[in-house]
Order: C-alpha cells, then structure tokens, then sequence
C-alpha cells in the first residue's frame, strides 16, 4: 500500500489494517493452532490460550521472542483483524469474560482476518491502477467488504465468502497481469525458488505471486513494481535491499524474511524489531 498519492481516499486504512495488540483480547495466542516447527513455543489446540498469554492479554516473554528465536510469534500479523474483532464482539464479551461466546468470536477473527487481508490488497491495488472502471469496482469492494464485517457476530455462520473472494481474486488477476504487461519472460507466478541466489538480478516488473521463495537471496536486486502477492519469503535475504517500489508485500512477509537497517520497506510497511 502507498501513502505516495495524491489521492488519500484509503490513507487510513494504513492505521486501521496495522496491528494494535493494546486494544486485542489476545486473539491471535488463544485462537490459532499453533506447533513448534513454525516456530511457537509449543504445541497448542485452538482455542486454547498460548501458556505465556497474560491476565490483561499481553505477551510475558514478548521481549525474549527474539532471543527465544519464537519465529511463529515474531512474524504473525492479523492485518489489525485482532483489535476490530474485539471491538466488533465488546458487547458480548471476550472469549475469557464470556465463554460462552468464544468459538463465536474466535471464528469471527478469523473471517476478520481473511477479509482484513483482501482489503489490504484491494487498497494497493486501488493505487496501482489509473482504469477509472477498475477504481469504481475496487470501490464497491471495499464498501462491500465491511458490510459483510459488520455482520459478522450475528450472522457469521450464514456468511459464505467464496463469491466475494472471487470478485476480489479476479480484480487482483487484472492488476497483475496489467503490470506485469502479460508477457510470458515477467510471469514467475506460482513457481519455486526455494534457496535461489538472483545475484542482483533485474527482477523489475516480474509477477511472483504465489511463489515459494523460501531463503533466496535478494540482495542488491532491483525489485520495482516487482509482484509479491502470496510469495513465501520466509528467511529469504533482503538485507542492503531496496524495495520501496515493490508491490503486495505484507507485513507478514516482511517479518518472516532476514533484512536489516539498509533494508527499503514500502511506506506502509515497518522494519520488525528482530532486523534491528
Ligand atoms: S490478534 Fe493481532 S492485534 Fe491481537 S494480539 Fe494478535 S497480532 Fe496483536
Ligand atoms: S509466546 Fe507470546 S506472542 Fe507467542 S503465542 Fe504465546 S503469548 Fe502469544
């Protein structure tokens, strides 16, 4: 998402699509499954609160999840569906104060999560394009997704989100091809790069959405208008690298991968405490 634009219609959703754990219940430590190989510190069931979860829902080794190397923890990020979940359910409670209530509202957080997600690609792309038509529908999209949000604690099991995912995939599917200006050399979509070195390639314009990326070495390439929707970068290197101009990265990705203080992020994306 860029804040570069003169058009500021979606700039505070650079706020509201952030993370904000001070005004959560903890949803993402007591919700999700969670296992010692990607990286948490244990085993857990869903549903079940994570063993360093605090009374007032904090994290009591958050400052040790570095050192610990708790890289599950260290690169989670629930695109701010954990603060909106726990306003949109204040009135019911919280998975601890109502239990009752928990499997309600932790299956709100995670369509929250899915919707969070598709609104953070829908307002990039929103910026990506110049097609007036395109804007138009990423628009109703956007009005859309939040109205399907709101209905969520009451009527969240009635909701099927597979017709509006697809509207949403197909728009994405436009913006990407357009930028990557459909031609099969700049199509990487959906492939493995598992440890690959680009030894400061070109990677401009190049579509790798999808793909598995997983410890390859960016440094020094040029990365404009470079596509990495859905990519896995886990531990991938991005120090000394600039990508200010790359585009669908999240801050979820960025987490996971090894850069540093050289390292260019877009505007809408921080530097994780543990490149520091
Ligand atoms: S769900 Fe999101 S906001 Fe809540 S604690 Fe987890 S990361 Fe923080
Ligand atoms: S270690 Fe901390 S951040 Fe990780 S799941 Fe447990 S409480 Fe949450």
């Amino acid at each position: 998402m860029t804040n570069k634009n003169i058009d500021n219609k979606y700039a505070d959703y650079a706020v509201k699509l952030k993370i904000d754990c001070k005004n959560c219940s903890g949803l993402c430590c007591v919700s999700l499954y969670c296992t010692k190989t990607d990286g948490f510190p244990s085993n857990k069931e869903a549903g079940t609160p994570c063993v360093y979860l605090d009374s007032d829902y904090g994290c009591n080794i958050h400052a040790k999840l570095s050192e610990k190397n708790y890289k599950g923890c260290l690169a989670y990020d629930c695109f701010g569906a954990g603060q909106r979940t726990t306003q949109l359910c204040l009135s019911k409670g919280s998975w601890k104060t109502n239990p009752k209530q928990a499997d309600m509202i932790f299956q709100t957080f995670m369509t929250v999560f899915q919707m969070h997600q598709m609104l953070w690609y829908l307002v990039e792309a929103y910026y990506l394009t110049a097609d007036k038509r395109l804007k138009s529908t990423i628009d109703e999209l956007i009005i859309e997704n939040n109205q399907i949000i709101e209905k969520l604690p009451d009527h969240g099991s009635k909701i099927d989100l597979s017709e509006y995912r697809l509207k949403v995939n197909t728009v994405l599917k436009q913006i990407c091809n357009t930028i990557s200006q459909n031609t099969s050399s700049n199509n990487h979509s959906g492939m493995t790069y598992l440890g690959k070195n680009f030894k400061k390639a070109n990677l401009d314009g190049k579509d790798f959405s999808m793909s598995l990326m997983i410890a390859a070495n960016f440094t020094g390439c040029s990365l404009k208008k470079t596509n990495f929707l859905g990519a896995d970068i886990r531990d991938a290197n991005l120090k000394d690298t600039d990508l200010s101009e790359s585009i669908f990265l999240t801050q979820m990705q960025i987490n996971s991968a090894n850069g540093n203080n050289n390292t260019k992020l877009p505007g809408s994306l921080c530097h994780p405490a543990s490149w520091i």
